[in-house]
């Protein structure tokens, strides 16, 4: 046998099931047909975000009156500086693979027989399987990407320059990132989203601020809007149905953040018995184990959430159980949205514990009300904490810092803690995260101030 273990895919999910399983003793190969890193590290989560920081810094610029600097975003330069990270961090992973002695194979992996990977035409045999090929975006018949003026968001991201009037279709996740971004370079932005709010499936309030937010920047946002794509020749130009009305809405490019597909091509999966779901996701367990117990997918190939996140600890969980180390994936998963305002969500919203008939109440705390917001000329937010009896079970925060404070709180719930636990919890003055004390003493005993 070539290998103990053949990791196909080489995003953060397949990076890090390799790293583990070498870890752990075993001979590991890793396959990837484009570059170490995929979509997170190379095309998503890493270059959008070092675009994102660097609007944040220019926006806090303009808003802090006594800064006295007319400041202006090189965008040349700055693409110069995410590929300088990019090229970093991508380094220091490849680096860590070679210290574990994991084999890197260029080329594209494909299954064809039971314990064997197919490159280029050469066969490599392994006793386990860790599939990490990820998901890629589709063309939807109503948006039909022409890589010319409708784009996914990484072809979008990486154009040379940016037309003026964009927009985007889908006001989730993706969307509202991009709408940051795009309208701190000071363009026309319009989100077209399809649910009676932006950001479905979050916290409503969590929702409603960041609408506003972006809108008070300019956005111009339509919910309930069911548009489609009538005309991309020289503008592009959506028929949108709104709940009372009709419109057109043109721009000169489209940015559309909806519809994925995981990567299965060249994996015959139904010959070596691992299932799928009714959209081609593989299914796994929560050891990321498929049905096959010699094959295991992690990352976006194997289902929702679509996160670095996940697909990293799911590399992680994958490599331990190779390595035999009984490992299971956490309960709660954090999603970070790195808007003007962040956001952080972990765990329950009081929706959904009405709608699974459990009682619970929620709390919450303004920003205004914390002495580091105002130090850092950010007052707008806040964060609010669901509890079911005394038991933490979900916090969502808007505001300066919520993409860190939320890991706070995501250990609270993953450790099962109750409200008393954490309100013995010091945190230190001044910080963001003093939020979490205030909502703590309100639950317990009301305000203090
Ligand atoms: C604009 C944008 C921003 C995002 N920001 C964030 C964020 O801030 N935080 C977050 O948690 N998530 C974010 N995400 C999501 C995140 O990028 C993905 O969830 C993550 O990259 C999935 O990792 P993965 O390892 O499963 O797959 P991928 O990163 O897609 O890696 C899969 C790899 O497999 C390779 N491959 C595929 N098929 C084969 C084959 N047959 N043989 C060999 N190699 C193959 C591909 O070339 C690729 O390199 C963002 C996504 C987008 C689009």
């Amino acid at each position: 046998m070539d290998f103990d273990v053949i990791v196909i895919g080489g995003g953060v999910g397949g990076y890090s099931a390799a790293l583990r399983a070498a870890e752990l003793g075993k001979k590991v190969a890793i396959i990837e047909k484009d570059e170490i890193g995929g979509e997170c590290i190379n095309r998503a989560c890493i270059p959008s975000k070092t675009l994102i920081d660097a609007v944040k810094i220019l926006n806090k610029i303009k808003k802090a009156s006594w800064i006295k600097a007319s400041a202006t975003l090189d965008y040349e330069e700055l693409s110069r500086f995410k590929d300088k990270i990019i090229e970093s961090v991508k380094g220091k992973m490849i680096k860590n693979l070679e210290n574990r002695s994991v084999t890197i194979i260029k080329g594209k992996g494909e299954i064809k027989r039971e314990g064997e990977v197919d490159v280029n035409g050469k066969i490599y045999t392994t006793d386990k399987i860790v599939i990490a090929t990820g998901s890629s975006p589709i063309s939807l018949p109503a948006f039909p990407l022409n890589g010319k003026n409708v784009l996914d968001p990484w072809t979008a991201m990486n154009l040379p320059s940016l037309p003026q009037k964009i927009v985007i279709v889908g006001g989730g996740v993706a969307g509202v990132e991009l709408a940051t971004l795009f309208k701190a370079m000071g363009k026309d932005v319009t989100i077209l989203e399809l649910m009676p709010q932006l950001l479905p499936g979050f916290d409503k309030d969590i929702a409603n601020e960041t609408k506003k937010r972006l809108e008070e920047r300019g956005v111009k946002i339509y919910l309930q809007a069911n548009s489609k794509i009538i005309e991309s020749e020289d503008k592009v130009v959506f028929d949108v149905t709104l709940p009372s009305s009709n419109e057109k809405v043109s721009g000169d490019l489209a940015v559309i953040t909806i519809g994925r597909k995981p990567n299965t091509e060249g994996l015959d999966l139904q010959a070596v018995h691992v299932n799928v779901d009714k959209r081609g996701y593989i299914i796994v367990n929560d050891r990321a184990e498929t049905s096959n117990p010699k094959y295991y997918a992690v990352g976006d190939v194997a289902g929702m959430p679509l996160s670095a996140t996940k697909a990293w600890k799911q590399g992680i969980v994958a490599g331990d159980n190779i390595g035999g180390i009984s490992s299971t994936m956490p309960k709660y998963s954090p999603i970070s949205i790195f808007a003007d305002l962040e956001i952080g969500s972990v765990g329950k919203t009081l929706d959904d514990l009405k709608k699974d008939n459990v009682e619970g109440k929620e709390i919450t705390v303004k920003m205004e009300d914390i002495p580091r917001a105002w130090t850092l000329n950010e007052t707008e937010g806040f964060l609010k904490i669901v509890v079911s009896g005394n038991k933490i079970v979900g916090a969502h925060m808007v505001g300066e810092g919520a993409t860190e404070v939320i890991n706070t709180l995501s250990l609270a719930l993953e450790a099962g803690l109750t409200v008393d636990d954490l309100y013995k919890v010091l945190f230190s003055h001044p910080t963001v995260t003093e939020i979490i004390s205030e909502v703590m003493q309100r639950l317990k005993y009301g305000e203090v101030y």
